[in-house]
């Protein structure tokens, strides 16, 4: 098959589309652009498969249609359909080039070298050239590559940086928590207690509820100390600790307040539901014979004794303890081993 562009553009190009438009005008077939493509190749190559073709469906007597047209180009027309399959390709490339772009862009839009090499890319778009096109997906690969090696990076960075601060956070609750806890026995340190007295009373204050706080204090400890030492207390100091976190599950809270003393907020609870924990407790410390672990010698018994006063309505934490703190003085004035209500109700609960 002869070039019929090159043809049609050289010094020929009239006559055969002048003999081409009098064949269509013979043959009665409508002047359109794909008719006109058909029988100028029909002039200009009269020996080729097309001319042959159609020569033998006239012969034939086939009517001319436009179906028959599109036929005969799909089958002889190979070049000008491979033309229109790179501009197809090209501009479907270009779509697909475009929608990845954006999709890219949007998700990448930091990214200032990918912006370069999108920004070439683009530029390069207009062309029908299957090998420049093949080049601009191939460099769009790669810089996709590498901005998907970003992410990838990113995410583990981003994974590294979660870890990070999961470890800070763990860290800052162990800080908080230790910040907040007594060392020797677990139980919270006074700067935790006075807080949550605080958060207890004004609690307690706006749900119109009852509040008792108590002290205890292990009685005659500094003979204990005396005679046992200093080491052997710290383990009574942690059994009377242990007794009384054993009760003071949430909302009641525990703390201890200083050396061989402790403090307790009871929320909700009033003075007979106080004074009767307290003499749980008060019972089991005194009735246990406490041994020394190393040597196993026998320490005999301790004793603890306690006050404690209800909260009156819109009283200070201070106050308050102030009274249990009295009522504690008094249960170590009257023999200790003992719980004591604050003056307030001094009949509710004093055991022996
Ligand atoms: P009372 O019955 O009046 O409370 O007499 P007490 O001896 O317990 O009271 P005091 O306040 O006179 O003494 C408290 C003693 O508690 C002083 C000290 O020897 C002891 N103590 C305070 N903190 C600690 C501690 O952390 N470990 C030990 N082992 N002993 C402590
Ligand atoms: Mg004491
Ligand atoms: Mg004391």
């Amino acid at each position: 098959m002869s070039d019929v562009e090159t043809t049609l553009r050289g010094p020929e190009a009239y006559k055969i589309a002048g003999r081409a438009l009098a064949l269509m005008e013979r043959h009665q077939v409508w002047p359109t652009a794909l008719n006109f493509e058909i029988w100028t190749h029909f002039v200009a190559d009269p020996d080729g498969a097309l001319a042959r073709e159609l020569t033998r469906l006239i012969s034939l007597g086939e009517p001319l249609t436009e179906l028959l047209s599109e036929e005969l180009a799909a089958t002889y027309l190979p070049k000008a359909k491979l033309n229109e399959q790179i501009r197809d390709a090209g501009d479907l490339l270009s779509k697909e080039l475009e929608s990845v772009s954006k999709a890219i862009q949007d998700a990448q839009k930091s990214n200032a070298a990918y912006g370069k090499t999108l920004a070439s890319a683009s530029k390069s778009l207009s062309s029908d050239d299957v090998a420049t096109l093949k080049n601009v997906v191939s460099n769009l690969a790669d810089a996709t590559r590498r901005v998907q090696k970003e992410n990838k990076s990113l995410e583990t960075r981003l994974a590294e940086s979660t870890a990070e601060v999961d470890r800070l956070r763990d860290h800052l609750e162990q800080v908080r928590r230790d910040a907040t806890t007594d060392g020797l026995t677990n139980l919270a340190n006074r700067k935790a207690f006075d807080e949550e007295l605080d958060r207890a009373c004004a609690e307690a204050d706006e749900a119109g509820a009852a509040l008792c706080l108590a002290v205890l204090d292990i009685d005659h400890f500094k003979g204990f100390n005396d005679t046992w030492g200093h080491q052997t207390g710290d383990q009574v100091i942690r059994y009377v600790a242990s007794v009384i976190g054993r009760v003071a599950a949430p909302p009641r809270f525990a703390a201890r307040y200083g050396g061989e003393e402790f403090a307790m907020i009871f929320p909700r609870e009033n003075a007979a539901m106080v004074a009767g924990t307290l003499e749980e407790i008060r019972v089991e410390v005194s009735s246990r014979m406490l041994k020394r672990r190393s040597t196993n010698e026998d320490l005999g018994a301790i004793t603890i004794s306690s006050g404690f006063a209800e909260r009156r309505p819109g009283e200070t934490g201070h106050s308050v303890m102030e009274r249990a703190d009295a009522a504690l003085y008094t249960s170590k004035r009257g023999g200790r081993n003992r719980v004591t209500a604050a003056e307030s109700k001094p009949e509710s609960a004093n055991a022996a």
